[in-house]
C-alpha cells in the first residue's frame, strides 16, 4: 500500500476497526471489553440510512452479550415472531413459520429495526464499552510493515489527515470492501447474483395480531419481495430479482417499483393504498465474496467479507457473529502471535461453514421445487423444525437435524426431477443471467420463466 509519509499526527492502538455498522461496533466493543486499546472510524455519521432491517433470533444472545438487547427492544424493535411466505401461483397462496417451532425453542422471536437507530445503539455501545470512536472518519490507505505495527491512515470531514499506528487491523467496511477490493480479494460469485430496489411506505396493513412484526416474502416472476414493519407505522418494501429484470428500467425509480409491485396481485391489492416516504433506492448485483478472509496483522468481517443474498435476513446475523469469532481470534493472536495463523483459519473455516448452510437454500430459493416446500411443507422427519432453525439463524453450530435437512434434500431434487420442464427453465434463466451480459427487452428466456411460474 501507499507509502506516504506525510507528517500526520500519529497515535497507537492494539486493533483498529475500518467501519461503524453491526460488524465493526460489535467487533469494537467486544475487544474493548476484553481490555484492547481499540480505535473505530466510521466515515458517516450516525443516525444514517441503511438497508437490512430484519433481525434473526439467534442474534438475540449475541446483542444481548453486547448489553443491548433491552434497548432494541424498548426503543427501536418490533417483535418478529416468525415469517409469511406468498406465492398467487400455488394451491395454497400463504404459509407462515414460526421460530418458536424451531428445533432450538431458546430464541422464538427477534426484531425488526430501522438500521439507522439500530446501528447508532451498537455504535454507541462500543463507545460505552470503551472504544476509542470517530465519525465523518474515512480510512485512506494501510500500509503493512512486517515486523511493526501497521500505519492506517484516515482522512477527516475537514481534509485533516490522521494516522494510527496499530498491531491489528480488522476490516468492517461493509461492501466498500475496503481491503478486499485494494488487495484484490474480491470475487463475483459465480452461482448466484441478485439486486434490489426499495423504499419505506405508509398505509400498509400489518399481519393480524400476534403476526404483526412478522416479516412477509412474496414470489413473483423475477424473483421475491419483502415487507418488514417498522415502528412509527412504517413498512420497508423492497423487491429482489434478477439484475437483467432491474436492468429494463426505463422510468425514474419510483414508477418502476410501483409496475413491479403491480405484478403480483395479492400484493398490489395490499398496497393499495400505500404512500412512499423519502426516497426510492436501487442497488445492482450486490453478490460476492473474497478469496481469503485474513491476512497478516489483518481480519475481515461482515459484508467486507461477503454477502450472499437478503434473503433468510441473513446479513447482519453473519455480520455479527463474525464480529464475535473475529474478536476472540485478534485477542487471541495478539496474546500468542505464533499461533496467527492457525487461529485465522479457524476463524474462516466457521465463518464460510456458516455462509455454506444459509448459501444452499438461497441459490435455490427462486426455483419451482422450492417454492413448492415452503408454501407446502410438512413436518415429517421434524422438516418444519429444520427450515425454521435455518430461518431462525441457527446456522454455526453442528447441526443436530442433519436427518431432516437430508430427507428435505431429497425431496427437493426428487420434485425437480418430475418437473423437469419448470425446474430446466428456471435453470436455464439463472445460467443466462450469470454467464452472459444482458442487453435489454425480454429474453425468450424470461417468456419460459414467467410460464414456467404459471
Ligand atoms: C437489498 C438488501 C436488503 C437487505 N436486507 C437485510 C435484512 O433484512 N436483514 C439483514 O440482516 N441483512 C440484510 N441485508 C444485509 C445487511 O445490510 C448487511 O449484511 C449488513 O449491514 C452488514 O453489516 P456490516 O457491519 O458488515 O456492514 P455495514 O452495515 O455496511 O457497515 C459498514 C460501515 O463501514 C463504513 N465504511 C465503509 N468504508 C469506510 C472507510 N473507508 N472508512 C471508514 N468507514 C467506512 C460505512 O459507512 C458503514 O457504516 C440486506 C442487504 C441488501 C443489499
Amino acid at each position: 500500500m501507499k507509502d506516504d509519509k506525510s507528517g500526520d499526527n500519529e497515535q497507537a492502538c492494539d486493533v483498529l476497526v475500518i467501519g461503524g455498522g453491526p460488524a465493526g461496533s460489535a467487533t469494537a466493543a467486544r475487544l474493548a471489553r476484553q481490555g484492547r486499546r481499540v480505535v473505530m472510524l466510521e466515515k458517516d455519521h450516525h443516525p444514517r440510512f441503511h438497508i437490512g432491517e430484519s433481525l434473526l433470533p439467534h442474534s438475540m444472545p449475541l446483542l444481548d452479550q453486547l448489553g443491548v438487547l433491552d434497548e432494541v427492544h424498548e426503543s427501536v424493535g418490533v417483535l418478529k415472531p416468525g415469517v409469511d411466505f406468498y406465492s398467487d401461483h400455488h394451491v395454497n397462496p400463504h404459509q407462515a413459520y414460526y421460530f418458536d417451532s424451531a428445533w432450538d425453542k431458546r430464541y422464538p422471536h427477534a426484531y425488526e429495526v430501522r438500521r439507522s437507530d439500530f446501528d447508532r445503539i451498537l455504535f454507541k455501545n462500543a463507545e460505552r464499552a470503551g472504544a476509542e470512536v470517530h465519525e465523518g472518519v474515512r480510512v485512506t490507505s494501510i500500509e503493512f510493515r512486517p515486523g511493526k505495527p501497521s500505519l492506517v491512515r484516515a482522512r477527516g470531514e475537514d481534509g485533516e489527515e490522521v494516522a494510527w499506528e496499530t498491531r491489528f487491523v480488522v476490516d468492517a467496511s461493509g461492501r466498500d470492501t475496503f481491503l478486499s477490493g485494494r488487495l484484490g480479494l474480491k470475487r463475483k460469485n459465480k452461482k448466484h447474483a441478485s439486486s434490489a430496489i426499495y423504499g419505506h411506505f405508509h398505509n400498509v396493513p400489518r399481519q393480524p395480531g400476534d403476526d404483526e412484526g412478522n416479516i412477509c416474502v412474496y414470489w413473483f416472476e423475477h424473483g421475491w419481495f419483502w415487507l418488514i414493519p417498522l415502528r412509527d407505522g412504517i413498512m420497508s418494501v423492497g423487491a429482489v430479482c434478477f439484475p437483467e429484470y432491474l436492468k429494463t428500467r426505463d422510468c425514474p425509480p419510483e414508477e418502476f417499483l410501483y409496475k413491479t409491485l403491480a405484478i403480483s396481485p395479492s400484493l398490489a391489492e395490499r398496497m393499495k393504498a400505500a404512500e412512499l416516504e423519502g426516497e426510492v433506492r436501487a442497488t445492482g448485483n450486490f453478490t460476492y465474496f473474497s478469496s481469503t478472509a485474513s491476512g497478516e496483522g489483518c481480519l475481515l468481517v461482515g459484508d467486507a467479507f461477503a454477502f450472499l443474498d437478503p434473503v433468510f435476513s441473513s446479513g447482519v446475523h453473519l455480520a455479527l457473529t463474525g464480529a464475535f469469532m473475529a474478536a476472540d481470534t485478534v485477542d487471541r493472536i495478539l496474546e500468542h502471535p505464533g499461533q496467527a495463523r492457525q487461529l485465522t483459519r479457524t476463524y474462516e473455516r466457521k465463518l464460510r461453514r456458516g455462509m455454506r448452510r444459509f448459501s444452499w437454500y438461497i441459490y435455490r430459493f427462486n426455483t419451482p421445487a422450492f417454492h413448492h416446500l415452503f408454501m407446502s411443507p410438512s413436518n415429517r422427519f421434524r422438516m418444519i423444525e429444520a427450515i425454521t432453525s435455518m430461518l431462525a439463524g441457527d446456522v454455526f453450530r453442528r447441526p443436530r437435524m442433519g436427518r431432516s435437512i437430508l430427507v428435505f434434500r431429497v425431496i427437493y431434487y426428487g420434485f425437480s426431477i418430475l418437473n423437469w420442464r419448470k425446474s430446466f427453465a428456471v435453470w436455464r434463466r439463472r445460467r443466462h443471467q450469470l454467464g452472459l451480459e444482458f442487453k435489454g427487452g425480454t429474453t425468450p428466456v424470461d417468456k419460459a420463466v414467467e410460464g414456467a411460474h404459471r
